[in-house]
């Protein structure tokens, strides 16, 4: 049979491709062209879909045996020999596994240049990375080696496939070239988000980009490393999921709080003055908490950078502007103290001092003052 046209070398980012069906037999189907890349070195084969009209068919496993691609279909009976067929490759997993691979080629260029150690094999499928060496990866190699591997990922290196006419090799800058027929990254700020899980039976378990990272922020990378390492029985995770869960579930139920207190305080807003798209408000509330309020306000629908808060808690006057690019303390202690006569600018410690005299409301009368006089 003729050999299968690698369109996965040719355009390495392109995600859909037509082809014409050259073969099928049992439940495997074989064109002339493929974006789908197959098992091989080490690298998981790509999914997706081919369509034929509306008829489509998942792509389940993708092998190649002497240069022919053999797609194993959960539909072979939609399509016959000289079908025009559309494919569509799973390109999160295509992606994810190009980040591992790539993330392979350098973390043993790393190894080899910090420990004179040889890879002997390596792995790469949806539940992530493995890295073997002619002896056993130390524990105490990880930090090092992550290290050095976030140092390439921030120089962004080009990742570039090569060819010579009769073999494949991948170059990365001047820190690597290898051979290899997988499928890679674009540069090496796409293995920003890898990271090293630890070792087991002496080999390198790492994962990262894609599933990688979402496993890693739903069970944190401490909980993740434990998790792989210890391979523990299924009710002893699912204890520890479920606390996890309800540790979320309090985080939860806190931002809700947090919510409510802050919608509750602004019922005691109230608008003073609205002059020339400045907009005073006061807030008088004991139970408020400054850095509660300062983190919700943000969340409010129509808060405008113009927007300046004075409120009063716990005798103080927290002065607050909506926006970071101007200081509100700055601006409203500076017209408090105007306001009041006083000279030097505005610093908190004399707002303060104002306050526990007691005058709040002749602070906010001499700032609305001030900003009228102003305007
Ligand atoms: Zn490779």
């Amino acid at each position: 049979m003729q050999t299968t046209e690698k369109l996965f070398y040719k355009e390495p980012f392109t995600r859909e491709f037509k082809a014409t069906v050259v073969d099928v037999s049992k439940n495997m189907l074989v064109l002339d062209k493929t974006l789908f890349f197959p098992q091989g070195g080490y690298q998981e084969y790509d999914n997706g879909v081919l369509t034929k009209g509306d008829a489509l068919a998942r792509v389940n496993t993708v092998s190649d045996e002497n240069g022919v691609v053999y797609h194993q279909v959960d539909s072979p009976e939609l399509f016959a020999v000289g079908d025009e067929v559309e494919g569509r490759i799973d390109w999160d997993r295509r992606w994810y596994l190009s980040t591992l691979h790539s993330a392979q080629h350098v973390i043993s260029r790393i190894v080899f240049n910090l420990y004179k150690v040889y890879t002997t094999r390596s792995d790469f499928s949806v539940n992530g990375g493995m890295v073997s060496f002619s002896v056993n990866f130390s524990n105490d190699w990880i930090e090092p080696v992550e290290v050095e591997l976030m140092k390439i990922a921030e120089k962004a290196l080009p990742v570039e496939r090569l060819f010579d006419g009769a073999n494949i090799s991948i170059k990365i800058a001047d820190l690597d070239t290898s051979p290899c027929g997988g499928t890679h990254v674009t540069t090496t700020a796409d293995l920003g988000s890898v990271y090293l899980l630890g070792t087991d039976k002496g080999k390198l378990l790492f994962d990262g980009g894609g599933p990688g990272t979402l496993r890693l922020k739903k069970y944190g990378r401490e909980h993740f490393r434990i998790r792989k390492m210890y391979n523990f029985p299924d009710d002893v995770l699912k204890t520890v999921e479920d606390n996890i869960n309800t540790l979320n579930d309090m985080d939860t139920a806190l931002e809700k709080y947090k919510r409510e207190a802050f919608s509750n305080a602004l019922k005691d807003e109230t608008l003073v003055r609205q002059v020339k798209g400045i907009k005073v408000s006061v807030i008088k509330n004991d139970e408020l908490d400054t850095k509660i309020f300062k983190k919700l306000i943000k969340m409010k629908d129509t808060v405008y950078t113009s927007d300046l808060y004075l409120i009063s808690i716990d005798k103080k006057i927290i002065a607050y502007a909506a926006t970071d690019a101007v200081s509100a303390i700055d601006v409203c202690a500076g017209l408090i103290n105007e306001s009041l006569g006083v000279t030097g600018g505005g610093n908190r410690k004399k707002v303060d001092m104002m306050l526990e005299r007691g005058n709040f409301q002749a602070i906010v009368d001499g700032v609305l003052s001030k900003i009228e006089g102003s305007v």
